[in-house]
């Protein structure tokens, strides 16, 4: 693949960024100037769905093209077992040098989603060595570094040193959205109410597990404060990919790049009195910023209003780039506008919420979970439209939402619309006839002591 002109793929994932907090995307604070800039060399996707609420089957989703009930990576089952090939996979087999910078370990060899990378690095600051680094380096740069401090430092060695003959695939996960929410000064208390410092603001209640298990009360006020935290985390993110988008332009290497922003799901701060980014599949948690540059093909400064889902990227990425190595039969995205698509444009799309079935047990063994029997132990599929949004309840109530007029999802309409709600779940059948659905396995992954204690702090496992 010497002396190939094929462009660059950068693939960035910022972990639990909801779109409406990005200014870019109509939200009243100016949180993310520097995307604003990018979104205007950019195709936006204004309505751009995750298939999962939650990191693991999310990143599976998007890695494969197809749905978690395809691939078989949730809450119950932690490992993907590659049978279907991964984004890295396919770049690779195409000539591509594939490298991964992440902050999260459900992105790691333990559940399988680092198939395919020539290099993987990991950054962590959850065990206490990690802490003291992460003390240490915001000392000596005066209180500027955090995860995506360095990993654009380890990104920029990474561009500096790269054999500029072979074009790279690069796969970015940044972590500053997620709780706890400990970016640095001034960002930190950003937007925050007069007179009240970070110190005063974080004291609030960062722990979701405390809270879902009863034990830690939120009140609106604290679900405020939250928010405030969050869209400070927010602004010290879009500053550090600014950062990133300036180096890369410096380098040249933005010229010949196709560049993706996105998330793998948003956050619910404080919407049906829900936190962080458990049970639920309402749109605070599934609608998520999706930014394409690449001029050529994806115009500039426009934004798509067609549905549109993650997973639907590498399906795009193989219409522009004409892979091989594709398993075009398993793939269940579509191409992206403005690309043509065999299988036309998205009429709908589908999020998956599986069983919680250990979820917090683990955690607290004397607390009652019965308050959290519709939550945990549901499995829910979210069927949405331009329209109407069905959450289809395989043991408890189901939800059908009208978004033009109720886009916050408040008036359930179930027993209301009952034709909407009818026709949504013949669509949802229809779908589930479309494959054949992976066994629903149980399977933990085989993480080390030092990574389980990484996810706990994250707010995952019992
Ligand atoms: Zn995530």
């Amino acid at each position: 693949m010497k002396g190939s002109n094929k462009p660059n793929v950068i693939f960035i994932v910022i972990d639990a960024a909801r779109a409406d907090h990005f200014s870019c995307y109509g939200y009243e604070r100016e949180t993310t100037p520097y995307i604003d800039r990018l979104a205007s060399e950019s195709t936006l996707y204004e309505n751009a769905i995750s298939a999962a609420g939650w990191t693991l089957p999310s990143h599976t989703s998007m890695f494969t093209g197809t749905f978690p009930s395809k691939h078989g990576v949730h809450n119950e089952n932690h490992v993907y077992d590659g049978k279907y090939p991964t984004m890295a996979e396919i770049m690779k087999k195409n000539g591509y040098d594939t490298v991964g910078f992440c902050t999260n370990d459900w992105i790691s060899d333990a559940t399988g989603l680092t198939r395919g990378f020539d290099q993987f690095y990991d950054f962590h600051y959850s065990t206490l060595k990690h802490k003291s680094l992460r003390l240490l380096n915001y000392i000596r740069l005066h209180g500027k570094d955090s995860w995506s401090h360095a990993i654009n430092r380890n990104i920029m060695d990474w561009v500096k040193a790269h054999d500029k003959s072979v074009p790279y695939f690069m796969f970015v996960h940044y972590g500053e959205l997620h709780l706890p929410y400990q970016v640095p000064p001034p960002f930190n208390a950003k937007f925050l109410p007069q007179g009240m410092t970070y110190k005063q603001a974080s004291v609030v209640n960062q722990d979701p597990k405390a809270y879902y298990a009863g034990i830690v009360k939120m009140s609106d006020q604290d679900f405020r404060q939250s928010n405030d935290l969050y869209d400070g985390a927010l602004a010290y993110q879009d500053s550090e990919l600014g950062r990133l988008v300036d180096f890369l332009k410096t380098k040249g290497d933005l010229d010949n790049t196709i560049f993706i922003l996105t998330s793998d799901h948003g956050e619910s701060l404080g919407e049906h009195r829900h936190m962080d980014h458990y049970y639920v599949l309402y749109d605070c948690l599934l609608r998520v910023p999706l930014l394409i540059r690449y001029p050529s093909v994806f115009k500039p400064g426009h934004r798509e209003t067609g549905m549109v889902q993650t997973l639907d990227i590498l399906p795009s990425l193989n219409q522009v780039l004409n892979l091989s190595g594709i398993d075009s039969a398993a793939i269940q995205g579509f191409s992206m506008p403005p690309l043509e698509s065999s299988k036309g444009r998205r009429s709908f799309t589908i999020s998956e919420r599986y069983k919680d079935l250990k979820g917090l047990r683990e955690t607290y063994p004397d607390v009652n979970f019965d308050h959290l029997k519709q939550w945990e132990l549901d499995r829910k599929i979210a069927i949405r439209t331009e329209s109407y949004k069905l959450i289809q309840s395989a043991e408890f109530e189901s939800e059908l939402y009208d978004l033009k007029n109720d886009p916050h999802e408040l008036r359930n309409l179930i027993d209301k619309e009952v034709n909407v709600a009818q026709e949504l779940r013949t669509k949802i059948k229809d779908w589930q006839n479309e494959f054949k659905s992976a066994e629903i396995e149980n399977k933990e992954a085989n993480f080390d002591d030092a990574v389980k204690k990484r996810l706990k702090a994250l707010g995952y496992l019992g």
